[in-house]
């Protein structure tokens, strides 16, 4: 069953706070009505959902978490493409009521100790569920091998990208940011292009003892699905884990 499809239990979140994290991105912070402290795994994903003021529109779509497990708030980063959710939550204001269901996407989540070594890949908005593992590690004090290669389009379009510094230099994750417009900014000094063949060779040399944690559109997990089959790892649920989004 796809996610959008999925009759989760909904529960009532207020929207109490507003972002602008990127030019095209919000980050949209939510509370419970009823003080509820959602219990999920770092890597899963909830349905968000509008009934537009009591109406019968009844529009959800899913999102992945990108606060830590056990916050008062669950936080989203979400790109506003313009489509039937994002047009409405493009104009959401604070003190709004959405629906938000029971988290999901068991395949996809962090578990400590299961993997001592990981590559984690994302572009775009897909570095949420990699925000919320990241904090997850830290608070419980985890420590194992995490690379983070995360490709943005140009310097404006990076998510959270202090707090990926700072995940950098507390030695949580080696982080890599490579910007795939980085000729248009005489400035940047890291990586630039996607992530390709030589970035897996030089940042995860070690690629075939790792478990790689893909979340992108379908076609960018499909294109590093390739990329990490050639280097010799196995194409299965335990060595590539990919966070199935959507055709953007
Ligand atoms: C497990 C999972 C986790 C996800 N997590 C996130 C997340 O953390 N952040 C996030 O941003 N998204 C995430 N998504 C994608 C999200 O669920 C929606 O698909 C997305 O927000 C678009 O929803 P929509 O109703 O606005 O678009 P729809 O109306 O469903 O339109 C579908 C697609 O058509 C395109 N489209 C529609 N209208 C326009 C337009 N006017 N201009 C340009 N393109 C248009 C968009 O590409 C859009 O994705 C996730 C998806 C999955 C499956």
């Amino acid at each position: 069953m796809l996610p959008t499809q999925q009759n989760a239990i909904k529960r009532p979140y207020r929207l109490i706070d507003i972002i602008q994290e990127t030019p095209t991105v919000k980050t949209l912070k939510f509370k419970s009505e009823f003080g509820e402290i959602m219990d999920f795994k770092p890597g899963q994903f909830v349905q968000i959902g509008y009934s537009g003021d009591g109406s019968k529109i009844d529009i959800q779509r899913p999102y992945s978490i990108g606060s830590a497990p056990g916050s008062e708030t669950l936080e989203f980063y979400i790109e506003m493409v313009g489509g039937k959710l994002t047009s409405i939550l493009d104009k959401a204001k604070i003190g709004e009521i959405y629906n938000i269901s029971q988290p999901n996407g068991k395949n996809f989540e962090y578990s400590q100790g299961y993997n001592k070594k990981s590559l984690f890949i994302a572009a775009a908005t897909g570095i949420a569920p990699f925000l919320s593992m990241l904090k997850y590690i830290e608070r419980n004090n985890i420590h194992e091998d995490i690379i983070l290669l995360y490709s943005a389009r140009t310097r404006a379009d990076i998510i959270r990208g202090q707090e990926l510094i700072e995940f950098n230099m507390r030695g949580i994750a080696k982080v890599i940011i490579t910007l795939t417009r980085a000729a248009e900014d005489a400035e940047w000094k890291g990586e630039s292009g996607r992530v390709d063949m030589d970035k897996i060779r030089r940042y995860a040399p070690d690629i075939t003892e790792r478990v790689a944690y893909l979340c992108g559109s379908n076609k960018f997990n499909s294109d590093m699905t390739n990329l990490l089959t050639s280097l010799g790892l196995p194409n299965d649920k335990e060595h590539i884990k990919r966070d199935v989004w959507g055709g953007h």
